[in-house]
């Protein structure tokens, strides 16, 4: 179904992205691999993946802070692997801090990665799904962006401001085969909460499993981190054409976190 179908997925050297990245390979689909990583790593991650599968996968070093380089990543896919069907707008920062004392360059870049990137990703990729008729537009957004915590403003805002584009872009393009969706996931265990674990134990002096215990996981019902494994396959759903008729939604992933 997803055979030589081409995959963009940012930030996709580490946790979620990388995840997904195998779940779309093990599907028969090529993939743009991008994110920040070292040389040497990033072509150990690109080749496991391309000889485990048997497809293509190939690597944008692209900083999801500049316009320029997205443009180039979308325009490298297009030639490299033929089309761009399916974006993933993945990448994704978080900075932990009281609104009055909220760093203004540390906003700035969280708006930047986590929902202007996905504004330069998908204008440059839709005009491509419209000529082949054909496209699956899917942002990981989070339970944050359909609820709030303290001290996460910016994240917040570019979460909720992801859910909101999501929206647009598919009533924009809901005639031409294209879907667009986003994934809110809960806690998942990578990099990005690892270090919001160790930067609270540090802080108030705890273990680490008591702050994931009491702190991480208060807010989740099932009191368990949803999987990598599960969130990417939920995206490969998206992109299936059994999720034709979904669009414009907001897909919660979270252990019953928004319930509440
Ligand atoms: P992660 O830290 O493991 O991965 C983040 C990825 O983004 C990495 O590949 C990193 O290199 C890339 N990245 C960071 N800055 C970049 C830049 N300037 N240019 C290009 N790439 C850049 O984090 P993760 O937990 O896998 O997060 C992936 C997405 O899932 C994020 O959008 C995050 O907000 C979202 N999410 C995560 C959780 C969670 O609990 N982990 C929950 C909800 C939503």
């Amino acid at each position: 179904m997803l055979k030589e179908k081409s995959v963009v997925i940012t930030g996709s050297t580490s946790g979620i992205g990388f995840g997904m990245a195998r779940a779309f390979a093990a599907q028969g689909a090529n993939i743009m691999l991008n994110g920040l990583c070292e040389g040497g790593e990033i072509e150990k991650a690109r080749g496991s993946i391309e000889s485990e599968f048997n497809v293509k996968v190939i690597y944008s070093p692209a900083d999801m802070t500049k316009p320029e380089e997205i443009a180039d990543m979308i325009t490298d896919t297009k030639c490299e692997l033929g089309s761009v069907d399916v974006l993933v707008n993945n990448a994704g920062i978080q900075h932990v801090s009281p609104v009055d004392e909220f760093p203004t360059d540390k906003w700035d870049q969280v708006i930047a990665i986590n929902l202007t990137a996905a504004f330069h990703t998908t204008r440059a990729a839709v005009p491509l799904m419209k000529d082949s008729g054909w496209g699956r537009i899917i942002n990981i957004a989070s339970a944050h962006g359909l609820v709030a915590s303290p001290f996460k403003s910016a994240y917040i805002a570019a979460k909720h401001g992801i859910v909101g584009l999501t929206k647009t872009v598919a009533l924009e393009t809901a005639q031409q085969g294209i879907t667009c969706n986003a994934i809110c996931p809960g806690w998942v265990k990578t990099p990005l909460v690892e270090k919001q674990i160790d930067a609270h134990a540090q802080a108030h002096d705890l273990p680490r499993d008591e702050v994931i215990r009491k702190v991480i996981l208060e807010r989740q019902p099932t009191k368990q981190f949803v999987k990598i494994e599960e969130v990417a396959a939920l995206a490969v759903f998206l992109a299936s054409d059994a999720a034709a008729s979904i669009t414009g939604a907001s897909m919660s992933i979270d252990g019953g976190w928004v319930a509440h």
